[in-house]
């Protein structure tokens, strides 16, 4: 069994209470490796490193971390296909995803903000003649960055990126269920000369070692990325300790289909956004909403293309739909599916785990992509989050309707727009409440625009300027000539 390591200090060390946790294979259900149950003691550890580190690092300056983050990237690309392995194999997803998204996307967060630690971000506002304020930015201090199990090395980096550029160490604590690819990360970081104690990360539960980072005095800001209960609770934990918090929470995004759309394009996006990671993306579009005079030719479209998605092995070249995370997530997913039946949806396709999985897989955690109709946008299947390859799919008449179906939950995350009139996209986007509006599109993305939820979905912005902001503080020095 292969064990995975704390890495603090520039070291790789086992727990120091000896506690391990099982780290199972999605695609088999098995055991293949185990990882520290880490607790306040070593997170303390990790903190007083990061301490040790964090001067020279602040001081180091924005061109020399750069070039330490430049050569993170380099040496993570280099071992791209060995890193997709990893992902594919912890988290179930498909590899195939794993090499086009996951893994050049975590090259491509530690890139960017390699370059954006270059900029110096000061400004300066001259108070008539009387004085003049520069306003600099200093690093905020120890950065404690909690990260979720469905893109696990995109998502780490995406913080830790920022939060190194910008000058801070880091303490990170990636999901318990999918430690792999960041237990490599801390490896590939000594290996290639990132200064000791910049980047320690802590494996473990969250209830213990992800609580002890919040709850640590000398972590000064938490950038958070998992569930909205997870983090009301992370909110409360930080509050009386005064700390910065960026919170990136749940969704159940709307994805509109109007009656003048591309209906290849809306037909070949809806797939991508229902089922893309099995459904597992925060982007995800969970709530079909079709014009009446399309409604029955896109759901027939929808429902067909979802049942031929190729279910199997997701180290296997093919593989378009991979195992869920867990045995507990799937029998979530199964009991959100028995539920919306009992609120009377008709399951137009999936519904239940696939019986032609290969030998190997039989004991895995795998659900067939799901169609659900006729549920009032009120009905618990169209309000709470089932982050799988779930979707309902309901009708409207007009615009305005949409709109109010659209914004019918507690979440704001995204959505996605189909049509061809421009006008009216603009119009629909300014009224959604949410994050993000994709018109015509899904997922694509571009580093440097803010990124985050409103309602529900979140607190604060991630991305560009936003995340650079977020792990430094404004500080004024007024000056009389
Ligand atoms: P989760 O909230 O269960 O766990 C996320 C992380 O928080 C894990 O590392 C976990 O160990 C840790 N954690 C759990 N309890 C904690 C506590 N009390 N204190 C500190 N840390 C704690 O979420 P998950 O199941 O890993 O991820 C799925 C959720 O993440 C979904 O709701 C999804 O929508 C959301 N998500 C949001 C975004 C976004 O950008 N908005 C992106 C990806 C996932």
């Amino acid at each position: 069994m292969d064990s995975i390591l704390n890495t603090i200090g520039g070291r790789q060390i086992a727990p120091h209470s000896e506690k391990w946790l099982p780290n199972i294979e999605p695609a088999t259900g098995q055991p293949y490796g185990k990882l520290p149950e880490s607790d306040v003691t070593d997170v303390d550890a990790a903190v007083q490193a990061a301490s040790a580190a964090r001067d020279a690092w602040a001081e180091l300056g924005g061109q020399e971390r750069g070039a330490h983050l430049h050569a993170l990237a380099d040496a993570v690309e280099a071992r791209s296909e060995e890193l997709a392995r990893l992902e594919s194999i912890d988290n179930g997803k498909p590899i195939a995803l794993a090499r086009t998204i996951d893994i050049p996307r975590a090259v491509q967060n530690l890139r960017f903000f390699a370059d954006a630690a270059h900029t110096d971000r000061s400004e300066i506002l001259r108070t008539g003649e009387q004085a003049i304020n520069t306003v600099i930015r200093q690093p905020v201090g120890i950065a404690g960055v909690i990260s979720p199990w469905n893109l696990p090395l995109y998502l780490l980096t995406w913080k830790i990126a920022p939060a190194l550029a910008a000058g801070n160490p880091v303490v990170a604590k990636p999901s318990e269920l999918t430690p792999a690819t960041a237990a490599r990360l801390g490896e590939i970081s000594i290996e290639c000369g990132l200064p000791p104690g910049v980047l320690n990360i802590v494996h473990g539960s969250g209830g213990i070692a992800g609580e002890a980072i919040v709850a640590h005095p000398d972590v000064s800001a938490i950038s958070f990325t998992g569930g909205t209960e997870t983090g009301a609770r992370i909110s409360a934990t930080a509050a009386p300790h005064f700390k910065k918090v960026s919170l990136e929470l749940g969704g159940k995004n709307p994805n509109i289909i109007f009656d003048d759309a591309d209906l290849d394009a809306a037909l070949a996006g809806s797939i991508r956004s229902s089922f893309a990671n099995q459904g597992q993306i925060c982007l995800c579009g969970s709530r079909v909403l079709v014009h009446a005079s399309r409604y029955e030719a896109f759901v027939d479209s929808l429902v067909d293309q979802a049942s031929k998605l190729r279910i199997g092995d997701p180290l296997d070249d093919k593989t378009q739909q991979g195992a869920l995370v867990s045995a507990a997530h799937r029998d979530k997913i199964m009991a959100s599916v028995e539920h919306a039946r009992d609120e009377g949806g008709e399951v137009l396709c999936g519904g239940g785990v696939p019986d032609d999985l290969p030998d190997r897989c039989q004991d895995g955690f795998y659900y067939r992509p799901t169609v659900i109709a006729g549920l009032p946008m009120d009905a618990a299947t169209n309000q709470q989050e089932i982050f799988g390859p779930v979707v309902t799919v309901s009708m409207f008449e007009d615009d305005d309707e949409v709109i109010e179906m659209a914004n019918a939950t507690r979440y704001g995350l995204s959505a996605s727009i189909w049509t061809r009139d421009a006008v009216r996209a603009r119009r629909v986007a300014e009224c959604i409440e949410a994050g993000t509006v994709w018109v015509n599109c899904w997922l694509l993305r571009d580093l440097r625009v803010p990124f985050g939820g409103v309602k529900h979905s979140g607190v604060g912005r991630e991305g560009g300027e936003e995340a650079m902001r977020f792990f430094t503080e404004p500080k004024t020095i007024c000056e009389v000539p």
